[in-house]
């Protein structure tokens, strides 16, 4: 026989064979098919409903590029050094760490802190960080009682008082989430045996006892999810039958939104669909769709994926300069990316970037050593001030501070990590989807064991190709799922080179059935236009779209430290340029912004304003009624198209995750007569107002702001107080540029007795500016201190440049003042 004969006939087989499998098999699905099982990691086991994705367990993805460079921040910055921050964290009789649950702050901030600081760590493979959290992990397994309990014991000082009932479990809700990461990462079993007892524990908890009110009851969502981690991994029957009773307990966002908590609705509104996997009734699960449509057409009609809740949702509440809490926003992305899970929907995948990218970044500053409460679209100013009732909570809630926040501080952590764990997750066929786009690379099993490694290299979302490059031992065919997002009209896929014919649909997958070799490059392109939305339900304001970035005005920062210390500063932002612009849109609207792409920036760390990757430039006119208000806060959107006969200006825009200070939802223009003419708010008297002292939370504006009171404990406009002082003498005073000829003054007083501490005053005279003197008025009439209404004292006119109300406070009160007017 010919031997160069026989070489000829194999190479040719083996030639055929390789083009046989190397043509591509495409085709468009909604989501992946649940049969064939996968057979690597622990999918839904029956009777539990399949679910077309698989979470990989933690450390399978890890992250590359700029998402790596947000660990490694957020490692270096306070949440990897909170234990020197936070009183909660000082391990001295810490009821976590303590063997019989004894001790102190044994509530949600150990493990809330955890959450992101572990799976952090585990990320990033840092081992002084690893250990500082199997510190606490095994302090944990320690605590575990004979019938089951684990942690902080309830009756013994340690558990907040934040529930009616005997047990607060809702702390351990989220530890039981910190050691399902660190079982899947190391295998140790004492987590299975833990959770089981435990499990065992909550079955046997009397039903009236069971998941009272507050916040374990609403939730419990994350209990449930914990007990099918665990069905899914040993299969007991009784679990199911804990996660029914789990599901009968929990407040019912099935039929509803039970409850309008920001973070409480981030965090629950998905738990129905999570149910769904046992109970396979539609309305468990559409419940979670509707749930979020709702929350978004309330309160929701703003860009960055998140709604005006803050803290709780009010109604009237609705405009873009309603703000988010940090919590909210992980919350809201751990929701999603479970949700995409269970359902293997897109949408869901979308909706985790939206925040993630758009809203996440701006919550902390660019360094990850300081974060705040709250964060709007809207949102002009960031300082320690109080904003309410403009915003809900009182407070220095937008104060850059790694000192507070607590819950927030504590918990924002797993923001980031969770979204790395999800980007890529197994398929049912043994395959895999690249479900969250980022630079990441990802080890798995696929096929019959087959090991693979994907490195995804991109710039996304600030660019539109993702580049997948394989490495496997040996070819090895599998389905690979890549998402399409619903923004993307028209994906392209090369293939080592080769432009490959695809007709993929928005929201939908793009199934590549194929063998893959090693150093197979897979290049995929998200085409990303310009678009427009428009909020009607909030003034027809519009926000500007490319791709999964929503773009905000670029707005000048100024930072000015206040608080902290020198390793961990606090800080205030204040505007520079003005921020009162209306878009001034073409007939073509998308064509009135022109793409600049920039250099990638070369720390990795693109969600600043010099850094930001790609600015669109467009045209603005401003609009001068727009104003902040008394407390600094932007001014409530009017209704688009706003009119405006100021020039129009060339105006940047930076993607919103990089803007701190932001104008996000825009108005539109016009010069057009019929546009709508804005009312500006109540000019403030010209007056320089100043105060013998002024509580921090209250302001000597509010004096002069010509916000007229309905009652003397109005609180829903500013208020002047001298509070906490108490019983002195104290006094405020304005200044006038010229003269001015006076008799009389008109003071409306603050009093919130009874129940607050501020009264009408014992006393009160009028005084004058004689040159450098300060004199009585003379002929002055002081009427008789009343509430509810303005006291008028009448005086013999007087020619002066300043006048004074010197007042003196009743014994045990303070008092303040809603409105002074002067009479001339
Ligand atoms: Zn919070």
């Amino acid at each position: 026989m010919n031997s160069t004969r026989i070489a000829h006939a194999s190479l040719l087989a083996a030639l055929i064979m390789a083009i046989g499998a190397r043509s591509a098999e495409f085709t468009v699905v909604e989501k992946p098919q649940t049969d064939p099982p996968n057979t690597h990691y622990p999918g839904s086991r029956p009777p539990l409903m399949p679910t077309p994705l698989i979470k990989l367990p933690v450390g399978a993805v890890r992250p590359d590029g700029w998402l790596r460079r947000q660990l490694e921040l957020q490692s270096k910055g306070f949440h990897g050094h909170l234990g020197e921050l936070s009183a909660f964290l000082k391990k001295e009789n810490n009821a976590w760490l303590s063997a019989t649950g004894e001790g102190e702050h044994g509530w949600e901030e150990v493990p809330y802190w955890l959450k992101g600081f572990g799976d952090c760590a585990y990320l990033l493979g840092d081992s002084d960080q690893t250990a500082e959290a199997r510190l606490w992990i095994e302090a944990v397994l320690r605590s575990q009682r004979e019938d089951g309990y684990f942690g902080p014991r309830p009756g013994l000082g340690s558990t907040v008082s934040s529930t009616t009932g005997k047990y607060d479990l809702w702390p351990n809700m989220i530890m039981l989430i910190c050691l399902q990461s660190y079982h899947e990462v190391t295998g140790d079993n004492r987590v299975l045996d833990l959770m089981r007892r435990y499990f065992k524990w909550e079955l046997s908890v009397p039903e009236s006892e069971f998941l009272p009110p507050y916040w374990q009851k609403i939730r419990a969502g994350d209990n449930l999810w914990s007990v099918y981690w665990l069905y899914n991994r040993t299969g007991e029957p009784w679990l199911l039958d804990l996660a029914e009773k789990i599901h009968r307990h929990t407040a019912n966002f099935t039929d509803g939104i039970p409850d309008w908590h920001n973070v409480n609705m981030s965090q629950a509104f998905g738990g129905p669909t999570f149910f769904w996997l046992q109970s396979r009734d539609p309305k468990h699960l559409v419940a979670s769709e509707r749930n979020w449509q709702t929350i978004r057409q309330m309160y929701g009609q703003v860009p960055g994926g998140m709604f005006g809740g803050d803290e709780n949702c009010r109604p009237g509440y609705t405009d873009p300069r309603q703000a988010i809490e940090t919590c909210g926003m992980v919350e809201m992305m751990f929701s999603c990316e479970r949700l995409l899970n269970v359902t293997g929907n897109p949408v869901w995948a979308d909706r985790a970037e939206d925040v993630a990218f758009n809203s996440l970044p701006a919550a902390l500053t660019a360094d990850f050593k300081a974060l705040r409460y709250l964060t709007s679209p809207n949102l002009i100013q960031s300082d320690r001030g109080d904003k309410c009732p403009g915003v809900q909570n009182c407070g220095p809630m937008f104060h850059y501070d790694p000192y507070s926040h607590r819950c927030c501080q504590h918990n924002f952590g797993h923001g980031w990590p969770y979204l790395v764990e999800h980007a890529w997750m197994a398929t049912p066929g043994n395959g895999l989807a690249a479900v969250i786009y980022g630079p990441t690379t990802v080890e798995a099993v696929v096929a019959n064991g087959e090991k693979i490694r994907i490195a995804e290299r991109t710039h996304y979302p600030f660019d539109e190709t993702v580049e997948l490059t394989f490495s496997a031992d040996k070819p090895v065919r599998f389905p690979l799922y890549l998402r399409v997002p619903g923004w993307c009209a028209k994906p392209a896929v090369a293939i080592n080179g080769q432009l490959q014919s695809v007709s993929a649909r928005p929201l939908h997958y793009l199934r590549i059935d194929r063998e893959w070799r090693n150093g197979d490059v897979l290049r995929l392109t998200l085409p990303m236009e310009v678009s427009l939305r428009t909020w009607t339900n909030n003034h027809n304001s519009v926000s500007v779209d490319r791709g999964p970035l929503t773009y905000s005005l670029k707005i000048g920062e100024k930072w000015v430290r206040a608080g902290g210390t020198d390793r961990w500063p606090a800080w205030e932002v204040y505007p520079t340029t003005p921020w009162n612009y209306g878009l001034a849109l073409s007939e073509n609207p998308p064509s009135s912004f022109d793409v600049i792409k920039k250099p990638w920036p070369a720390n990795d760390m693109p969600f600043t304003p010099e850094n930001a990757p790609v600015e669109l430039r467009a045209k603005g006119r401003r609009i001068i009624e727009w104003q902040a208000d008394e407390r600094d806060l932007v001014g409530p959107l009017q209704d688009s198209p706003a009119f405006s006969e100021q020039p129009i200006e060339s105006i940047t825009l930076i993607p919103m995750g990089a803007a701190r200070l932001r104008i996000a939802s825009f108005p539109i223009a016009s010069s057009a007569a019929n546009a709508h003419r804005w009312v500006g708010p109540p000019p403030s008297l010209p007056f320089k107002a100043t105060a013998s002292h002024c509580w921090h939370m209250d302001t000597v504006k509010a004096l002069k702001d010509q916000r007229l009171p309905g009652n003397s404990n109005d609180q829903s406009i500013p208020r002047f107080t001298w509070w906490d002082h108490k019983g002195t003498r104290e006094w405020v005073q304005y200044e006038f540029d010229q003269i001015k000829k006076i008799s009389a003054v008109e003071v409306y007083w603050f009093d919130d007795t009874p129940g607050g501490g501020c009264a009408l005053p014992e006393s009160w005279t009028v005084l004058y500016m004689d040159g450098s003197d300060w004199k009585p008025v003379p002929g002055a009439k002081i009427p008789a201190i009343e509430r509810d209404k303005f006291n008028r004292a009448e005086f013999d006119p007087v020619a002066t440049k300043g006048l004074r109300l010197d007042v003196k406070l009743r014994p045990n009160y303070s008092a303040g003042i809603l409105e002074w007017r002067i009479i001339e």
